[in-house]
C-alpha cells in the first residue's frame, strides 16, 4: 500500500515506479506541457507519462531537463504509435523520440495499442532495446488478455507493465487478476474517466465522508487495488489535488461501492475495434 507520494511499486525486473505518474495527453509542446510538469514536481509527482503521439515530448524532456532534479530520480514513460508498428520501425520510432526528449534513456517505452499484424514484431524491437539498456523497463498498452497471451508465448523478456482505460465505470476484474498473476503492474489511463467522477452521486457521496474531493476517492481506489494511475490536469490547484492520496485510507466497504459501480464503460476506444 502506498502512504507517500513517491512510494513505488517494483516491477517485475526489479525496477521501482512511482505509483502516482503525471499525464500529459493533449498538453501542447513548449509552454503548456513545461508549466504543468513543473507545478507536478512541485507537488511531489516524480514519474511523467508521454507518447510520440501527444506530440510534447520535447517541452516534456526540456522541462525534465530545467527542473534542476537528478534525471535518476524521474520515471519517464513514453510510447511507440500504431503507424511506426503497421511500418516495422520500432526502433527507428524509439531513436526518434529519444532524440525529441533529449534523453539517454527512458524508464518505460510501451507499445501504444495493440495493432494486429504489427505487435509481435514490436515486442521484439522492444526487446532489443530493453537489452541495449536504453529502456529501464518495457510493456504495453490497451492490451486485453488475448494480446497479453500472444505476447507471453512469445516473448523472451515479459511485459513489466499494461497501461489500460480504468476507473470506477470499467473495472475489468479478470484483466486486474490476470495482470497480477503475471507479474504485469496495471496501469490506469483516464483514471478521473476524463473529469466525469466529479457528477457521479456515489463518488460523491464517499468524498463528502473522507472530506476529500470526487478525483482523490477515485485515485485512491486505484491505489488501494494496485494500480498505478496517472491523473492529468493543466490546473496547478487540481495537480496538487490530484497528489494529495496519501494522508486517507478508503475502508472495504466504499472500496466495494466503487467497485460495483463497473459499467463496462468506455469513454475512450475499444482496443479489440480501434480504427486509428
Ligand atoms: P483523466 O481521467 O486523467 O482526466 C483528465 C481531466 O479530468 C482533466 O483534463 C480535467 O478536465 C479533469 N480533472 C483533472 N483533475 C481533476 C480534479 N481534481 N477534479 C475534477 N476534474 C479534474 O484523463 P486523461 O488525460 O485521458 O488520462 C490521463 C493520462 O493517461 C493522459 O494524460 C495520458 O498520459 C494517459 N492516457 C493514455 C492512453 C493510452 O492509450 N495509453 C489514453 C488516454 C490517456
Amino acid at each position: 500500500m502506498s502512504n507517500h507520494v513517491n512510494d513505488t511499486t517494483i516491477l517485475n525486473n526489479g525496477i521501482k515506479m512511482p505509483w502516482l505518474g503525471f499525464g500529459v495527453y493533449k498538453l501542447s509542446d513548449g509552454g503548456e506541457v513545461e508549466t504543468a510538469i513543473h507545478q507536478a514536481f512541485e507537488a511531489g509527482y516524480r514519474s511523467i507519462d508521454t507518447a510520440s503521439i501527444y506530440g510534447n515530448e520535447r517541452g516534456v524532456g526540456k522541462a525534465i531537463r530545467d527542473s534542476g532534479i537528478p534525471r535518476e530520480e524521474i520515471f519517464l514513460t513514453t510510447k511507440v504509435w500504431n503507424s511506426d508498428l503497421r511500418a516495422h520501425r520500432s526502433l527507428e520510432a524509439f531513436e526518434e523520440s529519444l532524440e525529441r526528449l533529449g534523453a539517454d534513456y527512458v524508464d518505460l517505452y510501451l507499445i501504444h495499442w495493440p495493432v494486429e499484424g504489427g505487435y509481435l514484431d514490436a515486442w521484439r524491437a522492444l526487446e532489443k532495446i530493453y537489452e541495449s539498456g536504453r529502456a529501464r523497463a518495457i510493456g504495453l498498452s490497451n492490451f486485453m488478455i488475448p494480446h497479453l497471451e500472444d505476447i507471453l508465448k512469445m516473448c523472451s523478456v515479459r511485459p513489466a507493465v499494461n497501461q489500460v482505460e480504468f476507473h470506477p465505470w470499467l473495472v475489468q476484474p479478470e484483466l486486474l487478476k490476470f495482470c497480477r498473476e503475471q507479474q504485469i503492474q496495471l496501469e490506469a489511463w483516464s483514471p478521473l474517466i476524463q473529469g466525469k467522477v466529479t457528477e457521479i452521486e456515489a463518488i460523491k457521496t464517499i468524498a463528502e465522508k473522507y472530506g476529500k474531493s470526487p478525483a482523490q476517492i477515485v485515485l485512491r481506489w486505484n491505489l488501494q487495488h494496485e494500480v498505478v494511475t496517472i491523473p492529468k490536469s493543466s490546473k496547478s490547484h487540481r495537480i496538487r489535488e490530484n497528489a494529495q492520496l496519501f494522508d486517507f485510507t478508503l475502508s472495504p466497504e466504499d472500496m466495494s461501492t466503487l467497485d460495483a459501480l463497473d459499467q463496462g464503460k468506455r469513454v475512450g476506444p475499444d482496443p479489440f475495434d480501434f480504427h486509428f
